[in-house]
């Protein structure tokens, strides 16, 4: 059987002590279930990766950070760069649709934020996905297609690196897309990637994203092109995350 990967995206929540509660919970809850199938990755704010990365030393849940800045060190206030991930956080989330929206990231900006963290062996969580008004005027598949496309266009070996489809009207809304409509879109991504990578697109783990809880989730892992999920709000409660992850495989 394939892996199936979770990811819990904290967002801006937790503080670092919250944050190494919510992690040590999760880890000790998964700790002697049967999830061997399937990869955890918790991925706090950057203040707390330090700490989260340290309470799971030695378990199986993995750490990502939830953005980074494309260049590698230099005159950014506030900024981090992919080197100073290095060692804290295996994984990295980027482009998600609120750095999109609410701070304005393009698809050149993210492709070079990819290129950044692939670059210092990083592996980047690429997000994409429709707003409401695109999907209505019939554009979610270019837009997805083109998001995917330009976000990945500096990148030549595309091994190490997951896409998460969320549809911008899915996230935090309760509304989840239904499970045809996310197949459907991933198989769009799934054919992209073939179109510039060839086989190695197969491998490349695909998640859904957008309202992911534990009553649904086994709806989207068994999709044929759906590798796992990509969780937000429901990633915040030790109980309802890992009712997710025992969930995935059915
Ligand atoms: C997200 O933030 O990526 C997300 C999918 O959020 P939620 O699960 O809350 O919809």
């Amino acid at each position: 059987m394939e892996t199936i990967t979770i990811v819990g995206n904290w967002k801006m929540n937790t503080t670092p002590d919250t944050a190494v509660s919510l992690a040590s919970g999760i880890r000790d809850h998964l700790e002697g279930q049967k999830v061997a199938q399937i990869r955890v990755i918790l991925c706090p704010p950057f203040v707390s990766l330090e700490r989260v990365a340290s309470a799971l030393g030695g378990s199986d849940v993995s750490v990502g950070a939830q953005n980074l800045h494309s260049e590698p060190s230099g005159p950014f206030t506030g900024e981090i760069s992919a080197e100073m991930l290095r060692g804290l956080a295996e994984f990295v989330i980027v482009g998600h649709s609120e750095r999109r929206t609410l701070f304005a990231e393009s698809d050149d900006l993210i492709a070079a934020k990819i290129e950044a963290a692939s670059g210092t062996g990083l592996k980047p969580i690429l997000c994409v996905g429709e707003t409401l008004q695109q999907r209505r005027a019939g554009k979610a598949r270019e837009t997805v297609e083109r998001q995917t496309a330009e976000g990945l266009s500096k990148v030549n070996d595309v091994s190490q690196t997951m896409v998460a489809y969320e549809p911008v009207w899915a996230i935090g809304t309760g509304e989840a897309a239904t499970p045809e409509v996310a197949q459907e879109m991933m198989a769009a991504i799934r054919s992209s990637l073939r179109s510039r990578f060839g086989n190695q697109a197969d491998s490349v783990p695909l998640l859904y994203g957008g309202s992911v809880n534990a009553g649904n989730v086994r709806q989207f892992t068994s999709q044929p092109d759906i590798d796992g999920a990509l969780v937000g709000g429901a990633s915040l409660s030790v109980d309802s995350f890992t009712e997710i992850v025992l969930n995935a495989l059915g």
